[in-house]
């Protein structure tokens, strides 16, 4: 079954602002689904409707043909990714990481070992006992992909995770992104600001619009291949 459908679903805002016109679109297990569109277009509201962090104003969306409270229930199908890494600063990175297992009341036997595996598929296992502010950028970001990724998610978003890193970094963390998604074909939705981003990691790119929200194009590409 796909994994998401949206169903003439639209956004206007309180102000009355159109955040989006109706979309339609469905998104198939095994995707690596790239939004691409100027500032406004509607992409971080497509994604929040997507995450249900937002409601639709009119339409609807289903999740695995499910409204989101029977997924809500399992509490680990979706992981969110902000652009700006949202660590708490207080606490190290292999805390961070366990915290979404914390508040899933995991006992910490069976989370650990979890905890330990996420932050090795990041590439972060020498600095688990680090603070946040004793990692780049760049390591933030991958720390904050490992927490989405410790829960075990089938649905993987990501709003611009890379937009503040300098070019060098996220050339890397794209890289390990395509690796991460080869292994085991984690349903992504990523937004980027980068045709590079959009063309590098993507099976299907949505170009959108603004005035208002909207799809203008979208495209399926072939399967990233990680690089040697
Ligand atoms: P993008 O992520 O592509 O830059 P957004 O989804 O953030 O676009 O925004 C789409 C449109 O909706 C823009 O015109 C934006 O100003 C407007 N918008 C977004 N969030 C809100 C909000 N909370 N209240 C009012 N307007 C909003
Ligand atoms: P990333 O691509 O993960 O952001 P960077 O390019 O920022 O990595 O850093 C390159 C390498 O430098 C890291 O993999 C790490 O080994 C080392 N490094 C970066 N920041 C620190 C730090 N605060 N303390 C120790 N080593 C660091």
């Amino acid at each position: 079954p796909p994994a998401v459908e949206v169903l003439s679903a639209e956004k206007v805002f309180s102000n009355g602002t159109r955040g989006l016109a109706p979309i339609d679109l469905s998104i198939a297990d095994g995707e690596f689904l790239t939004l691409i569109g100027p500032s406004g277009c509607g992409k971080s509201t497509l994604l929040k409707l997507i995450a249900n962090l937002l409601e639709p104003s009119d339409g609807r969306l289903l999740w695995w043909r499910g409204d989101f409270a029977q997924v809500g229930q399992e509490g680990r199908h979706l992981a969110f990714v902000f652009q700006e890494p949202t660590l708490m600063p207080w606490a190290r990175v292999e805390a961070n990481v366990r915290l979404p297992l914390e508040l899933a009341d995991m006992p910490r036997a069976k989370a650990d070992p979890l905890v330990k595996d996420a932050i090795a598929r990041v590439g972060l296992s020498a600095f688990a006992r680090h603070y946040p502010r004793q990692l780049s950028g760049g390591m933030k970001m991958r720390a904050s992909i490992a927490r989405a990724l410790v829960t075990s998610p089938n649905l993987l978003l990501m709003d611009e995770p890379f937009g503040a890193l300098d070019e060098f970094t996220r050339n890397k963390l794209d890289d390990d992104l395509v690796r991460l998604w080869w292994e085991r074909k984690l349903t992504t939705i990523f937004v980027t600001h980068s045709i590079y981003e959009a063309v590098f990691l993507s099976t299907r790119i949505i170009v959108m619009a603004a005035n208002p929200g909207r799809i203008f194009r979208t495209m399926t590409i072939d399967q990233p291949q990680p690089r040697d």
